[in-house]
């Protein structure tokens, strides 16, 4: 089995927005996939018709788009193991319900909700099982031809698992190690419901993980009570040989680490726990998502990677790469993962650093448009350029850093800047500063470095923070001949001139 080729799946279904605890799952997915030259596949699990939830399966899409995930096969993507939508396989689980019945395995029953709702009243901790499935409305107990009669006559029903007691049930999990079970807990799971002539999602997510060739079954830790009636299914299918390793994923906690991150708790802290922008259809309402909040996909999946697992070194800044050569699923975490939102946004202002000013241009441009300014895009990058470095964790940030660049500033000899700055004879210093750089014809930052410079040690002035007033207004700003070549000489002159009369 070792020699397996590694296949592995993200399943999920489409009930609405992909919770950032679901991009985890795919992302270690994906490192173990990408780090075994395996496969992954994207299957939607959607037999529960009435959880269905319009777009959601497009924006699952468009979330890995955005992050770099990439599948190699599935819904959207195709591949040989289609269709990959559950709902467009019917035909496939009929035949694997009809296999269990013929074998004994499961048994049609005809109780309506109404009468398990009776027994449920009627007997506490009710479980549909091997001590009671005979006193229920079920094959077991109608024999063939009744039960061919009801359903000749149209009634309704399901077919569920008939969970023998007494067995013992060995879950292997390479997070968790072993877990055994009796069998006599579990109780005999609905599989197939004749309304939707659909399967449920324990039936039909091990007949695909077993037509898929699914090698291993990575995902999140809330679906760890299904597993040993899934090894059940694999047994009773005689599918054992070729049953995929498990491994369930810690949980997601909240930033304090008291209970499962919640919607909530980012709506409380101010964080998004979706990774796109989510417009709700029935409600219209709107949930902010990572990408729309700024940050860059780099720093949420280097961010995703480190909840519930780490290199064993210092390292925190990973690219995927090195995320795909050092990612060690055995090594995950069995507790819960702390969601440390600040560290998130450290991240952001990690990879901002690290990102191609003119990668990060367009959306310092969009702030600039929403701002009333329209620049050329050379100058927009040049001002993030040179900017970036002043701790942002966010490109938005950089809106009132920067907006000087732009727009002339007013002069108010209030500012307490221009009050520690400009003192007596700073005017006049800067009408020698500015017949300086009026004689310059070349207005690049060495030459005028080396005019100005030489003009100080001569003179012995001090004129950086006053021009600094000049040029910004106030105490901000990057290095006074980068500012000033930026704006130019005409411009620089402008504001030098503007402030001297505003400032005397
Ligand atoms: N359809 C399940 C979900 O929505 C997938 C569970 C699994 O991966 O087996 O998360």
């Amino acid at each position: 089995m070792s020699e397996r080729k590694v296949r592995v799946r993200f399943a999920p279904s489409p009930t609405g927005p992909l919770h950032i605890g679901g991009v985890r799952t795919a992302l270690y997915n994906y490192l173990f996939a990408r780090q075994h030259g395996g496969d992954m596949v994207f299957r939607i699990e959607d037999t529960d018709s009435n959880r269905f939830v319009p777009g959601a399966e497009d924006y699952i899409i468009e979330t890995f788009k955005w992050l770099g995930i990439k599948f190699d096969e599935g819904v959207s993507f195709g591949g040989d193991h289609g269709p990959y939508r559950q709902s467009e396989r019917r035909d496939i689980y009929r035949k694997y319900v009809k296999q269990l019945l013929d074998a004994g395995k499961a048994y049609i029953a005809f109780d309506t909700p109404e009468e398990l709702t009776a027994k449920r009243e009627a007997v506490q901790n009710f479980q549909y099982d091997a001590h009671t499935r005979m006193q229920m409305r079920n094959s077991l107990v109608l024999g063939a031809e009744e039960t061919q009669r009801l359903i000749d006559a149209g009634e309704q029903y399901v077919v569920r698992f008939k969970v023998e007691p007494g067995e013992e049930v060995h879950v292997k999990d390479i997070i968790r190690g072993d877990v055994r079970i009796m069998s006599d807990i579990l109780d005999d799971k609905v599989l197939y419901k004749s309304a939707d002539d659909l399967p449920t999602y324990h039936l039909a997510n091990i007949v695909d993980d077993h037509l898929m060739e699914i090698s291993h079954v990575i995902r999140g830790e809330e679906w760890l009570p299904s597993a040993p009636l899934h090894v059940l299914l694999y047994r009773a299918f005689g599918w054992e040989d070729t049953m995929p390793q498990f491994a369930h994923l810690p949980l997601l906690l909240k930033p304090d680490g008291k209970g499962k991150l919640s919607k909530r708790d980012g709506d409380r802290l101010g964080f998004p726990v979706f990774p796109l922008e989510w417009h709700d259809p029935k409600t219209g309402d709107v949930s902010s998502g990572y990408r729309e909040s700024g940050y860059l996909p780099e720093a949420v999946i280097n961010f995703l990677a480190l909840l519930g697992w780490n290199p064993g070194t210092d390292q925190e800044i990973l690219s995927m790469q090195e995320l795909i050569d050092q990612f060690d699923l055995s090594k995950c975490s069995k507790s819960g993962a702390k969601f440390d939102y600040i560290k998130g946004q450290w991240f952001n202002r990690e990879y901002i650093l690290k990102t191609d000013d003119a990668v990060l241009a367009p959306a310092f441009d969009q702030i600039l448009k929403a701002n009333g300014i329209d620049a050329p895009i050379e100058r927009v990058q040049a001002v993030v350029g040179m900017m970036k470095m002043k701790k942002i964790n966010f490109i938005k940030e950089l809106w009132p850093l920067c907006d000087f660049f732009f727009i002339a500033p007013t002069y108010s000899a209030d500012d307490k800047f221009t009050r520690k700055n400009w003192k007596e004879g700073a005017a006049a210093d800067m009408d020698a500063l500015y017949h300086l750089l009026e004689g310059l014809d070349d207005f690049s930052i060495e030459s005028q470095k080396a005019v100005v410079d030489a003009w100080a040690a001569e003179t012995g002035k001090k004129p950086w923070n006053p021009w600094r007033v000049c040029l910004v207004g106030t105490g901000k700003g990057p290095d006074m001949y980068e500012l000033a070549a930026f704006l130019g000489k005409e411009e620089t002159l402008r504001r030098m001139k503007a402030a001297i009369e505003a400032l005397h």
